[in-house]
């Protein structure tokens, strides 16, 4: 009992000690063992499939080939082109390498890769020509490289071609505590996008510690910008395990890879869940190999979870919370995890409680701002030192999630602090949309709100209030000023109201409960 011991929550199982490796490294060396098993399952490439032996060779020609072409040690590399197993090995090449790695997400628009581009200033990029055209804006001094399964031009096989397999490597002067591996964008919920800085360091502990659920053949459906991705493909290649990577990310596409490919574990963001229980031609497939179910990213309810774990048949559906800046932070645990609870710490991970207005830490069962200090937590964010103050509190990672923990040790996410919309799981800032909406010259003040998704299944999508300047403004001029601006899920799908003022606190700022009291 936590509270007669008066404890902070500890993990269910003891800390682990994180190898002083560069990430590159460290995937290299562990999957020589696992020899000429098969390794991914390319779905958008016709099922092929790479071994394990295959994807290390590659990754260190390819390694060799980017040294020769001068790119070294924390040289910043974009990568803006669709999901492929040619990128994934591109992006471990490039950690060899010791670079610093910025995934561009490739369903940004043109608006959107500018402004994360205007923050990066990549000294090389690595595109699809199907991309391109959104990098105008970068330095023409920037190196270009077209790379992608369907280039006829494809920069990776001139690389496997020319780079040898042992060779070459700067892991010796790789600052494995420093140097960022990675700059991965997060939603920005106060100005423009913000880059969080993950180094070697903490992209290996977040390998290490979140290192569970491995079958004989795992799917996973998060794209290559996000951090559970990377971390996914990373521990999956340690552990020997096959991935099944999907092509169309759809239910029936995750259910006939199943059936196909013997799925045994499968990773999805919440919002698949809802889907699930809403189909009803699950007899149609057979997915009896599925034992468990990984879900996050977003919130969902016991109820939901019992529901898909008895209509699909697995032993389990495990929850994981958990943010980029901070990684994997709780999970829940099969057996003794209570209902609610997205279940205990991980190893490695310190975990209290903040009163909201006092800052005072809060015991069990009290409810305030999450926080945490781990190995796996961000540098901070790139170039933004005033942002990267305020994501600490002497020391501490600060959430921005609200929450408590029980007696034993359950945490519990209650509510959101910070001002984020998750579309399908996935971070929309309402203050971008608010800036983009601004712009509108028949627009005098917007407040955008997440509501629930009524019509599909994405969990939240976003709403505007708009005031209006014109009183002309109609609603579809609203969506065509932005369908082009932003990304296809940024898009106004819980619709758009005008209304005659925005409520507003005495400060000045917007009262989004107020706005989604007025939604409902
Ligand atoms: P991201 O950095 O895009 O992964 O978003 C992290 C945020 O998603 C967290 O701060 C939470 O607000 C939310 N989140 C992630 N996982 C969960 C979960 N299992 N339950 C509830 N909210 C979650």
């Amino acid at each position: 009992n936590l509270t007669k011991l008066n404890m902070r929550p500890i993990s269910l199982y003891p800390d682990i000690v994180i190898p002083k490796v560069p990430l590159g490294r460290l995937v290299i060396d562990a999957i020589k063992v696992h020899g000429d098993r098969v390794a991914w399952i390319d779905v958008s490439n016709s099922g092929e499939k790479y071994s394990f032996n295959r994807i290390r060779k590659a990754a260190l020609k390819c390694a060799n080939a980017l040294y020769k072409e001068g790119i070294k040690r924390n040289d910043i590399v974009g990568v803006l082109c669709p999901n492929s197993c040619q990128q994934k090995i591109l992006v471990l090449a490039l950690a060899l390498c010791g670079c610093t790695i910025v995934p561009v997400n490739n369903l940004y628009s043109k608006d959107e890769v500018e402004r994360q581009m205007q923050i990066v200033e990549p000294k090389i990029l690595f595109t699809s020509s199907d991309q391109i055209n959104k990098l105008e804006c970068c330095s023409p001094n920037v190196k270009v490289y077209i790379f992608g399964p369907n280039e006829k031009e494809n920069v990776f096989l001139k690389f496997l071609e020319v780079g040898e397999e042992e060779g070459v490597h700067l892991d010796g002067e790789i600052d494995i505590m420093n140097d960022d591996l990675f700059l991965l964008c997060s939603s920005g919920t106060t100005g423009p996008p913000k880059l969080i800085q993950h180094t070697n360091h903490s992209m290996v502990a977040g390998t290490q510690i979140t290192r569970r659920g491995a079958g004989s053949a795992s799917y996973t459906s998060a794209p290559m910008f996000h951090v559970v991705s990377i971390v996914t493909m990373c521990s999956h290649l340690m552990q020997g395990s096959t991935l099944v990577l999907p092509h169309k990310n759809t239910l029936v596409e995750l259910l006939e890879l199943t059936q196909q490919y013997k799925v045994t574990h499968a990773f999805m963001f919440t919002p698949k869940l809802f889907e699930i229980m809403k189909f009803d031609e699950l007899n149609k497939y057979d997915v009896s190999t599925l034992q468990e179910i990984s879900i996050g990213g977003s919130p969902s309810t016991f109820e939901i979870k019992n529901l898909v774990k008895k209509k699909l048949d697995v032993v389990s559906v495990l929850d994981g919370y958990g943010l980029t800046e901070g990684m994997g932070i709780a999970c829940t645990d099969v057996v003794i995890s209570k209902p609610g609870s997205v279940g205990f710490v991980v190893p490695n991970v310190s975990l209290k409680i903040m009163d909201i207005e006092a800052r005072k830490e809060l015991g069990a069962n009290k409810c305030g701002e999450i926080m945490v200090q781990s190995v796996q937590t961000a540098k901070g964010y790139y170039k933004n030192p005033e942002a990267t103050k305020n994501m600490f509190e002497d020391g501490w990672l600060k959430t921005g999630d609200m929450g408590y923990y029980d007696e034993d040790g359950n945490l519990y996410i209650t509510d959101r602090i910070k001002d984020v919309i998750k579309v399908n799981a996935v971070q929309v800032s309402p203050t971008e949309l608010e800036s983009v909406l601004m712009k509108h010259p028949k627009v005098s003040e917007v407040g955008v709100i997440g509501v629930p998704d009524t019509v599909g299944f994405a969990g939240e999508v976003p709403k505007a209030f708009i005031v209006k300047k014109d009183q002309e403004l109609l609603e579809h001029e609203v969506h065509e000023f932005i369908k082009d601006k932003l990304a296809d899920y940024k898009q106004l799908r819980g619709g758009v109201v005008f209304i005659d003022a925005l409520p507003r606190s005495g400060s000045g700022k917007i009262l989004k409960r107020d706005l989604l009291q007025m939604h409902q």
